[in-house]
């Protein structure tokens, strides 16, 4: 079956729930247990406790397990959450970690001011490093860590080459494959040990609920499982059922955010003023390669640098757009903007120009054309 047939039958079972299409919401902390049997663990029940799951969580994790190809899925209350999972499922005290230089910005936050405090080392790696990662790992090293592409700029990591370095020297591997989903990249696949989704941005898909997931496969999905219960991680139904209700249609509109975003990303590289378009999914962009090889196919998220230009004219631009809101998260119906604030410490990142960051939303392109266009000339430039 192909993906998009696998998102709509995955998860859900209308035998099971009086022939309703949904796998209904259910609230529970409390489960009664039918027998002492149970109870003592001798006769296996499917569900023991409202926070270690019910039938709505783990339809979805059904369904991302197919997706990503896992043994398992573990649901987190937020992408962030999820990063978490991972890395301290990856991690123990003492342990030296290799930070992917352009990871989200509260993922280096997570290092630089927690993990720290329980003796985590965390050095940060150039995204484009390739195989010079082997020169990084040390005995202590237990995780390595990616995102491709990166938050604001969009590098592409090789990660076959990075996930062959670990493997050769044992140290565990995670990505976080927010951007891409894994219907366009499949990091399971391609031998990463922890698969990460921010699945607030394309599965839930609305701009309402917040939820992450971790899947992994055989002995890396028992410490997984364990780590997420002795923190006590659980997650709300109705957002479980939100992000059901988002993954049945994110094939179809994945497909429309990269046709859209590529549309709006060639017509911007067009105007005199656009320095760079990051999106690798462009045809000449930054890590275009990279993504044809192992990507097959692209979100709908991206940054432009612009000439320079001053506070006051980048607000008038802003303050003023119609369609375009400025605000943090993405991946859902409506379109973004914002001003990315980058911060690099393995290589800096040296541009004087302005870079935005554009998440495109359902909306016509000719819409979103003329919104953009209108801001430009606020701005001053000349469109
Ligand atoms: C948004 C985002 C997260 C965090 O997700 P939340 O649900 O907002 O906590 C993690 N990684 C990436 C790449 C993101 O864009």
């Amino acid at each position: 079956m192909k993906d998009e047939t696998k998102i709509v039958v995955s998860g859900r079972d209308p035998k099971d729930h009086a022939g309703a299409v949904n796998t209904p919401v259910y609230r529970a902390s409390t489960i009664i247990y039918p027998s002492l049997a149970a109870i003592r663990g001798t006769e296996k029940i499917p569900y023991t406790y409202g926070r270690r799951g019910t039938p709505t969580t783990s339809a979805l994790q059904d369904a991302i397990n197919v997706l990503e190809g896992a043994d398992g899925t573990m649901l987190t209350p937020s992408g962030a959450a999820a990063v978490s999972l991972a890395i301290m499922t990856g991690v123990s005290a003492g342990a030296h970690l290799l930070m992917v230089d352009s990871a989200y910005q509260p993922t280096r936050k997570l290092c630089d001011q927690l993990l720290s405090d329980y003796s985590v080392e965390t050095e940060y790696y150039d995204p484009l490093i390739g195989g010079d990662i082997a020169n990084l790992i040390r005995d202590n090293t237990a995780m390595i860590f990616m995102e491709s592409p990166g938050s604001q700029t969009f590098e592409v990591q090789d990660v076959p080459t990075i996930v062959a370095a670990a493997q050769k020297a044992g140290v565990k591997t995670a990505i976080d494959n927010t951007w891409a989903t894994p219907l366009n990249f499949r990091p399971l696949d391609f031998g990463v040990d922890f698969s990460i989704l921010a699945a607030t941005k394309y599965v839930v898909g609305h701009a309402d609920a917040l939820l992450g997931t971790v899947a992994a496969k055989g002995e890396n999905l028992i410490k997984l499982e364990r780590v997420h219960g002795n923190i006590g991680f659980s997650v709300g139904p109705d957002d479980v059922f939100l992000a059901l209700r988002g993954l049945r249609t994110m094939p179809t509109r994945m497909k429309q955010h990269q046709q859209a975003a590529l549309n709006i990303a060639a017509w911007l590289e067009g105007m005199s003023f656009v320095r760079k378009v990051f999106y690798p999914a462009l045809p000449g962009a930054p890590g275009h390669d990279l993504w044809q090889r192992d990507f097959s196919g692209a979100g709908g998220l991206f940054s432009v640098e612009l000439d320079p230009c001053s506070e006051e004219q980048l607000a008038a631009m802003l303050d003023n757009m119609r369609l375009f809101g400025m605000g943090y998260s993405w991946g859902g119906f409506e379109s973004l903007i914002v001003p990315c604030k980058i911060v690099r410490t393995a290589k800096p990142f040296k541009t004087d120009g302005q870079m935005l960051r554009l998440n495109i939303g359902l909306e016509h392109v000719d819409d979103l054309k003329a919104d953009l266009n209108d801001g430009f000339a606020r701005a001053g430039y000349e469109v």
